[in-house]
């Protein structure tokens, strides 16, 4: 012990030379702790090791190991949080709230090490200690909170929010189970479950003396108080109990490091063994379970709802939680309850937590005896919503009834708040009753049902798209009515990503090559990116350049191998669509496109063609049976093309399984073209096409979403532009679009649907396919018959394109040096100077004296 200790101070000397932070006397607890030295980095996973894992190395496994690093990596950031959290929470800044049910993180390990800027020390710590770094990544289990693109532009916000130093917290649920895991069994998804806390979670702390209760269901008693005021009092059928769980969100290379607080749900209160006979007894349990139940799990669907009555419980749930944790900061520092707008801008990432207008008003009146009129006046103060879709089918209604049953309290409130609202359209829009029907709360139809897109609209200040189309879709279309009641509250805000993540960890060589160029400052700035445009022409440039995608390619290639035992050519054309598997995200047009090629071939197998890989990956709802039979398709074609000797390889079709971040962080920079072939229209933004597109990809694309805006930025010569604009598509589908036409007048596509429906690519079985086929034919929603042979004539100029390497290699660096406006930190900035009013607080480091008190 006493030797331990005489190093450490041996230690503490050299650190505070090569360490940055100035005046700041580094003190021993500190320096072991928390030094970034390759030494001080070895010791902390040794100690970590023992003292945390309980192992020694002669017994420590690769997990016991990558427990020991993450924990050790985790101390780093510890100093920096409560540093961050000590300067935001008890200052006088307002914090940013993101309120969102998903949260699609991706692995912390080795993001942390960038962004505290130590991946090259603790590589080498690593080695010295006769470990692999690549090997202890690959180990952690991510946390799969969010179902696609919506969880995910959480998390590239998170990151972004650090990293522009603004104090901000993330609220949302800590599923016991995330996104189920899939396999691919027989071409067929199956699902398991996403047991990702089994091995324990390093990067969380539970915060068990910070909890909340909610209460669900039960009826309202009312009555009026002595001041003669009509009151109500909610007595619940059950209480809940919300426990913190909180995970600290570094931001690249500053201090600041944010809160991401997420809740799991339990029984408000042990059992008194004693206190309970049978009856009770097994009624206690029960209702153990039902608490425990809320937070156990996230709902598969993406841009698809679920009416199901423990998936508003779950909404409620950790809106309620994250609203009166709030409320304790605020009136823990002193502050009064009228000024709680003042300190939160809370923004609601899609209607998920819509709720939260209303549990806001119930807080406010209910709990802290505030009049309507102040409250609703904090209230839309204080909440921000943004739209995530344009799918009527995936706008959020809860049956009256059912919600009545879960949140009777609210029910009463939200006929309140439409009664004042609907007093006031009238008046407004008087005698068009159809406009005021459309502005109400409730609809009406078969079943009354609460709209939860308008409680979004109407509670909040600021109501944004996500995507400049899709913002002004929003207002032609789905909140119209809307937009002409309040056209100050509307806004654009076009997604980004974070280059962190998506450049500097998922693709180091890349990374590299554009450092040696243009310095590092890319990687804060993203815009600097520009400064690659007068490489593009640069020969040698260019050889770099595609070979740091050939590298990767091969990396891919050899994953593919391993993983699916099917060999794929690196020097082919890598064609990517990953995404979720949806029909209007058209993965089933991609497939015709094959068909189409292999047919070609078939009948002419001297042929020469352009070598394509086909490479697929995306998870399906596990209860949408078109989306199922779209990804048997993608297998049963690749198991006929990969294996016909007449294709000499020349395509290969391949299903990766279990899309995710681990997986797509190795697939985004693999890729030379990108598919983003959506009906336009539909697509909110997209962020994929922005990962890939950073990545050299170029795109074959329609005008949807943040295409538009990214073939703006790369140049229309850049991007393989097809298909009908989203007006065509409104269009066509008014004049009555009939796809068996476009089938009858076109060969290719007739061929390719005569033969799924023949059972070429189904061992003769002429009914797999044909619920897919038959919606094709006779209700083909998403226009992937009008959109065919535009999508073909793009195809061959890709093809014919990718033949000229140098004009390919410059293509692809123009989309690179031109995707500067897609970081996630500029839509960031925008949220905060337009819709937020915050600023940045940077975290001195100097704060971190407060450890030692
Ligand atoms: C970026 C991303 C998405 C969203 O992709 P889109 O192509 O925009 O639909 C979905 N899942 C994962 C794992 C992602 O990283």
């Amino acid at each position: 012990m006493k030797k331990n200790i005489k190093s450490t101070e041996k230690e503490s000397g050299t650190e505070n030379k090569s360490n940055t932070s100035g005046s700041h006397q580094y003190t021993e607890r500190e320096d072991s702790r928390t030094g970034l030295s390759v030494e001080t980095l070895k010791k902390a996973i040794s100690n970590n090791l023992f003292y945390v894992q309980a192992k020694y190395p002669e017994i420590a496994t690769r997990n016991d190991y990558y427990m020991a690093l993450a924990y050790a990596v985790r101390d780093r950031l510890l100093q920096r949080w409560v540093a961050s959290v000590k300067q935001y929470i008890q200052g006088k800044e307002r914090v940013v709230s993101y309120l969102s049910a998903e949260y699609l993180l991706g692995p912390h390990l080795a993001n942390n090490l960038i962004n505290l800027g130590i991946y090259k020390e603790v590589e080498q710590a690593c080695e010295e200690l006769g470990l692999n770094l690549d090997w202890l990544i690959e180990k952690e289990v991510e946390p799969g909170l969010g179902n696609g693109g919506l969880g995910r532009l959480a998390a590239c916000y998170m990151d972004s929010l650090a990293t522009l130093e603004v104090p901000a917290i993330g609220y949302g649920i800590r599923y016991q189970f995330g996104i189920f895991e899939q396999d691919i069994r027989d071409g067929w998804q199956v699902e398991d479950t996403d047991n990702w806390l089994r091995r324990g979670n390093p990067w969380e702390i539970a915060r068990r003396e910070l909890s909340h209760d909610v209460k669900l269901g039960g009826h309202i008693q009312h009555y009026i108080d002595r001041s003669g005021k009509f009151c109500s009092n909610w007595i619940p059928e059950l209480v809940v109990k919300g426990v913190a769980y909180d995970t600290p969100i570094l931001g690249y290379k500053v201090n600041t490091a944010n809160t991401l607080r997420l809740w799991k749900s339990e029984a408000p209160h042990s059992f008194d063994f004693q206190s309970f006979n049978a009856g009770e007894y097994n009624n206690a349990v029960n209702q153990k379970i039902i608490c425990e139940n809320i937070s156990k799990v996230l709902y598969p669907n993406d841009e698809q709802r679920e009416g199901k009555i423990l998936r508003l419980q779950q909404q409620y749930f950790f809106v309620s939680c994250s609203l009166q944790d709030m409320i304790n900061i605020h009136l823990n520092q002193g502050e009064k309850i009228e000024d709680f707008d003042k300190k939160f801008a809370v923004q609601l990432n899609d209607t998920h937590p819509a709720i939260g207008v209303v549990e806001l008003m119930r807080l406010l009146m209910d709990e802290h005896l505030l009049d309507w009129d102040t409250s609703w006046n904090i209230t839309t103060k204080t909440f921000a919503y943004t739209n995530h879709t344009l799918l009527p089918e995936a706008l959020e209604t809860w049956d009256l009834e059912l919600f009545g049953s879960v949140l009777p309290r609210h029910l009463e409130l939200i006929y309140e708040i439409n009664r004042r609202f609907l007093d006031f359209v009238t008046v407004r829009f008087f005698g068009d009753n159809q406009k005021i029907s459309n502005l109400s709360l409730i609809g009406e139809g078969k079943r009354k049902h609460v709209r939860m897109a308008n409680l979004a609209c109407l509670g909040s200040h600021a109501i944004n798209g996500v995507a400049a189309l899709h913002s002004d879709l929003l207002k032609k279309t789905v909140l119209h009515d809307w937009y002409e009641l309040s056209p100050e509250k509307f806004s654009n805000k076009t997604n980004g990503v974070t280059p962190r993540r998506w450049i500097v960890l998922s693709n180091p060589n890349l990374t590299k090559l554009i450092s040696e160029k243009i310095g590092e400052g890319w990687i804060k700035d993203l815009e600097e990116l520009r400064g690659l445009e007068k490489y593009a022409d640069d020969p040698e440039f260019q050889q770099a350049w595609m070979k740091v995608k050939l590298d990767q390619k091969k990396a891919l290639a050899k994953k593919i191998q391993k993983r699916l035992g099917v060999k794929v050519d690196p020097e082919s054309m890598f064609d990517i669509q990953v995404k979720r598997i949806h029909e209007y995200k058209r993965q089933h047009l991609n497939v015709l496109h094959v068909i189409a090629l292999y047919n070609r071939i078939k009948k002419n197998p001297d042929l020469e063609i352009v070598p394509r890989t086909f490479i697929f990956a995306g998870k399906s709802a596990p209860g949408y049976r078109k989306a199922k039979l779209i990804i048997k398709l993608i297998n049963s074609v690749g198991e006929v093309v990969n294996n016909d000797p007449d294709v000499r390889g020349r395509l290969k079709v391949v299903f990766y399984p279990n899309y995710n971040v681990t997986n797509a962080q190795k697939i985004y920079p693999a890729a030379d073209l990108s598919e983003q072939i959506s009906t336009a229209g539909k697509e909110a933004s997209g962020t994929g096409n922005m990962k890939l597109s950073l990545n050299g990809a170029l795109t074959i694309g329609t005008l949807d979403g943040a295409n538009v805006e990214i073939r703006e930025c790369v140049g229309e010569e850049n991007f393989f532009l097809f298909g009908l604009t989203a007006d065509e598509v409104a269009q066509t589908k008014a004049a009555g679009y009939k796809s068996k036409e476009y089938y009858e007048s076109n060969a290719v596509l007739k061929e390719a649907i005569d033969q799924i429906n023949s059972g070429y690519f189904s061992h003769l079985d002429v009914n797999t396919f044909k619920e897919l086929t038959d919606s094709l034919m006779y209700d083909d929603q998403y226009l992937l018959f009008a959109d065919f042979q535009s999508y073909i004539e793009a195809q061959e100029k890709a093809a014919e394109a990718f033949k000229h390497k140098e004009m390919w290699a410059k293509m692809s660096i123009l989309n690179t040096a031109r995707m500067g406006k897609f970081s996630s930190d500029r839509s960031i900035k925008e949220y905060c100077d337009e819709i937020w009013k915050v600023k940045s607080v940077p975290v001195e480091i100097d704060s971190i004296k407060i450890i030692e008190k």
